[in-house]
């Protein structure tokens, strides 16, 4: 049986939390969505369910966030593990709060940590403050997100206006002090009446404490990073092999492409260091049709397919999307832009594309629902948080990378490919 049964509240976030469980040495896949039926898991040490419930209206995010865990309680799952971004992504409604307070109440839990910190891509907690590399989150350009505009840094009190419980703090001096302190003030924030503690984190081998104090812990919330520490609890009470999962995928045959919808600075950057890639821009208005836009790029590619991963994207600086959403409107700009790319990678896979990196978050989401995948075998890691998956249940097997806008390096388009072939190379 399963023994760790995660609910994210988006896809790449899913990818990402997956990507550190088989890292720790756990078999793990992804599913998208609530499966419908008792999929095969019986083999797994770690299930994900990914949800699209980050900005959805709060009771949906509810609703489907028990769902999931109704799916991974009938999977006779150990321990819980809410995704959410490191950002601490969300608004004065919602959904960090509810649904945590939703899946407490169901687990019969009074108490659960809360820590999104993830240094390996800048996110550290100190003192109950997020930072986003040496800013503050409210200082980070988190504060002008469209939809969930993060203007306070202090995570104790962000979430306390979600929740109808009280939220305690365990701060850096404690945490340095080790799993055993840690334990002891969750405790003790526990006895106190407190439902949630924010734990500071700034380093990898806070997150393994954080992880180790948490053993007996029914429900953690968290970014990715907190999940570090969680496989070894599992190995020291011998429920977990020695030995790492390896995550290794199988040779696809077949061209390459790179689908972008992401207008992130990370993304962006990463287009224009991808130069040696045959690459198609799309405008969006022109015309403002997802199908004949599609149709046409769809044409390019054809021609363009090759040794070479061919480079489409809508991604714009913030003047480009601005003019975009005043001739469409925002919400038909991103509906638009999303079918098209959705189109698009259904036609490059009925062209023979098998290996498919697609950045944005709603993009992925888009792509993945057009292409039909269930369920994502997670491999080796391109970047922090972003692996290479299998795409299973659509059409045809494909290697899928779905990467968050403001992951990755500026080379991570050319990374991504090296590390195919490394794979691809080994599983010949
Ligand atoms: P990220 O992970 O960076 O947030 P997402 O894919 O989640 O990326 O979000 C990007 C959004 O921007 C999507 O809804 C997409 O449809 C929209 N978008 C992409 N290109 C454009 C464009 N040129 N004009 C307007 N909106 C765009």
């Amino acid at each position: 049986m399963p023994l760790i049964g995660a609910i994210a509240d988006d896809f790449t976030g899913a990818t990402d939390v997956a990507a550190m469980l088989v890292k720790g040495g756990m078999r793990t896949a992804q599913m998208i969505g609530v499966p419908d039926t008792a999929d095969e898991v019986a083999d797994l040490d770690a299930v994900v369910v990914s949800l699209k419930s980050r900005t959805a209206p709060v009771k949906d995010a509810c609703r489907d966030s028990l769902a999931a865990l109704a799916w991974l309680r009938h999977a006779e799952c150990r321990q819980y593990f809410f995704k959410y971004c490191s950002t601490f992504d969300s608004t004065d409604r919602g959904n960090i709060g509810p649904v945590a307070d939703a899946l407490l109440a169901v687990l019969g839990a009074g108490f659960a940590l809360a820590c999104p910190a993830f240094p390996a891509n800048g996110r550290s907690v100190y003192q109950g403050h997020l930072f986003v590399g040496s800013a503050l989150l409210n200082e980070s350009g988190m504060e002008n997100h469209p939809l969930t505009p993060m203007r306070d840094a202090n995570l104790v009190r962000v979430l306390s206006r979600q929740t109808t419980g009280s939220v305690g703090l365990v701060p850096y001096a404690t945490v340095a002090e080790g799993a055993e302190a840690i334990g002891a003030a969750m405790q003790a924030l526990e006895e106190s009446g407190r439902r949630y503690a924010i734990v500071d984190a700034v380093s990898d081998r806070d997150l393994r404490a954080i992880g180790a104090a948490a053993a007996g812990h029914v429900l953690i919330t968290g970014g990715s990073g907190v999940a570090m520490g969680l496989p070894e609890n599992f190995r020291r009470a011998g429920l977990l092999a020695e030995e790492a999962s390896t995550g290794e995928l199988p040779a696809l045959a077949g061209p390459a492409a790179i689908l972008a919808g992401s207008c992130s600075p990370a993304t962006l950057a990463q287009i224009e260091a991808a130069r040696e890639f045959p690459c198609l821009r799309i405008d969006p208005r022109a015309p403002p049709d997802a199908e004949a836009l599609a149709e046409r790029a769809l044409a390019w590619a054809v021609a363009h397919l090759g040794e070479e991963p061919v480079l489409i994207a809508t991604s714009a600086p913030p003047g480009g999307v601005a003019a975009v959403q005043a001739a469409l409107g925002r919400e038909e700009a991103g509906r638009l832009v999303e079918q098209t790319l959705a189109r698009i990678a259904e036609g490059l896979v009925s062209h023979g594309v098998r290996k498919l990196v697609v950045a944005g978050g709603e993009t992925s989401g888009a792509v993945v629902a057009r292409l039909g995948v269930r369920r994502l075998g997670i491999g080796a890691e391109i970047a922090p948080g972003v692996p290479w998956t299998l795409a299973e249940g659509g059409a045809t097997p494909l290697l899928l990378a779905l990467k968050s806008g403001n992951f990755g390096g500026p080379n991570f388009f050319r990374d991504a490919f090296a590390k195919l072939r490394g794979i691809t190379e080994v599983a010949r």
